[in-house]
């Protein structure tokens, strides 16, 4: 094995070496979507480093499972546990089955997420389809004694627990504080007068009788809490202890604290060795992405280009590009500056990596590759630096190209090196790939040329001709669209 992985450890904040616990096996679980909206820039991030976490330990020769869940249950419309069901309450709204929300949505991640070029997890459980193990692994934590029934809702007893347990540990949390309440300005909501003490979390709520979303319990006719899912169907696809466990930073708390508590009450050990968060991405110097804020950019949106904060459109490949740039946990600010040098960088790299199979090896010494290889692999070891290993794959962009030019020379053994090198670290592990219309802007001249003809013959009365520029590009599936600003087009 090419040196050994470190990763940063969300519970001990240290870079640790990674070892499986049963090598070559390795158990990885992300937590997934929600299925109530368009996935988001916000969504993009985790997915795409944790797909290139898997595609490197793939790579290294370990065998992974790799589960992320689908929550189509239970997510309430705040990060608090009370309130109305996310997707429910969608539903309602657009007086659609509560599974037809879900599946619309699940569908609509999945194609952004293979236009992202990721690679579907092993396993993508549903949290609809595992009410049974949610309700199993409650019924464990009752018996436990670390949960309590109120009201036909059952509640995890964080007090108790915390009496043995280092609650809190992960997020770095002070029990006191959330005992006293702190950070839980939501106590007025309905339900927690139903709680013994406001850090406690719900495992299960009792469906009011408008509430659609519910399942039969012991307790009551409900649905479970929201971090219940993700400990029930980790548990039954990895084991009750397994490698590594991702998500974005902002799950921390109280989410995957949650899951923690809910392990250990349950079977009496921690579920994960390694926690790894991902930062966030902020929008034009820090603000925070949200729907309330106007700034919140769903990925169809960056793909075609339509919305009122991009100059452009942004291809896939150029938004994975750009969140690779960064490392996975320093904070990645949107911007369209940002996105536009990731479009010249990966225009850049992807012309050298078609390049390279016309370049002919010369005679005599010439550069020597190992040392470049050497270097991808450290970085990629040293907490996953994408952003490193991308400066690196640069230094081999400038080699394929001086020696193209003829102002370097490469020998034949060290030209197969570079290749090999190149498409390991740029497509297989960093998950890069050619795309279909990278030209988009010389694309949208032309477009923008065969648009005003078009404008110009029918303001002349020639609706032959502009109707057959209409037709001809209907046909090519572009779509084109008169509007009062003037006449937009997109590829259907
Ligand atoms: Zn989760």
């Amino acid at each position: 094995m090419q040196h050994p992985l470190y990763l940063t450890n969300s519970l001990t904040r240290e870079k640790e070496q990674f070892v499986p616990l049963k090598s070559p096996f390795v158990g990885m679980y992300v937590c997934g979507p929600t299925v109530y909206g368009e996935a988001h820039l916000g969504h993009a991030r985790p997915y795409i480093t944790f797909d290139v976490l898997y595609r490197y330990l793939n790579h290294l020769g370990y065998k992974v499972r790799y589960v992320r869940n689908i929550t189509d249950v239970g997510h309430l419309v705040d990060d608090a546990d009370e309130g109305e069901d996310k997707i429910a309450k969608k539903a309602r709204l657009e007086q659609l089955e509560p599974m037809e929300v879900v599946e619309l949505y699940t569908n609509s991640f999945h194609d952004s997420m293979r236009a992202l070029n990721n690679n579907p997890p092993g396993i993508e459980p549903r949290a609809s389809g595992h009410i049974i193990e949610q309700i199993a692994m409650i019924e464990q934590i009752i018996a436990n004694g670390y949960a309590y029934v109120s009201n036909g809702s059952v509640y995890f007893d964080v007090i108790k627990y915390a009496k043995s347990n280092d609650y809190g540990k992960l997020s770095g949390r002070i029990i006191e504080d959330l005992i006293a309440g702190a950070g839980n300005e939501r106590r007025e909501l309905e339900g927690q007068e139903e709680k013994q003490n406001p850090a406690d979390f719900a495992l299960w709520k009792k469906a009011s009788p408008e509430h659609i979303m519910r399942w039969p319990s012991p307790w009551s006719d409900g649905f479970p809490g929201w971090h219940i899912e993700c400990s029930a169907m980790s548990k039954k696809y990895l084991g009750e202890t397994f490698d590594i466990h991702g998500g974005g930073m902002d799950l921390l708390f109280p989410h995957h604290e949650s899951e923690i508590a809910q392990s250990k009450g349950s079977c009496g050990h921690p579920p994960v060795k390694y926690w790894v968060h991902n930062n966030m991405i902020t929008i034009n110097g820090g603000q925070k992405m949200g729907k309330s804020l106007g700034n919140f950019i769903n990925l169809k949106e960056f793909f075609s280009g339509e919305h009122k904060l991009l100059e452009q459109a942004y291809s896939p490949m150029t938004v994975r590009f750009f969140i690779l740039q960064a490392h996975y946990r320093s904070t990645l600010d949107f911007s369209n500056e940002g996105l536009q040098a990731a479009e010249k960088g990966l225009t850049r790299l992807m012309a050298a990596l078609k390049q390279m199979h016309e370049v002919k090896a010369t005679t005599g010494n010439g550069y020597d590759v190992n040392e470049l290889r050497r270097k991808c692999y450290e970085a990629m070891n040293d907490d996953l630096n994408t952003a490193i290993c991308i400066s690196h794959l640069f230094e081999g962009v400038r080699v394929i190209n001086s020696v193209y030019a003829g102002s370097e020379k490469i020998d034949a053994e060290n030209l197969e090196l570079l290749k090999k090198t190149m498409q390991e670290f740029a497509m297989d592990i960093l998950g890069l790939k050619f795309e279909e219309s990278s030209n988009t802007k010389e694309l949208d001249g032309v477009m923008q040329l065969l648009l005003s003809i078009r404008a110009e013959a029918k303001s002349k009365k020639d609706f032959t001709t502009s109707d057959k520029i209409r037709d001809e590009l209907t046909r090519l599936n572009f779509v084109i669209k008169d509007e009062k600003e003037g006449t937009k087009w997109s590829k259907g």
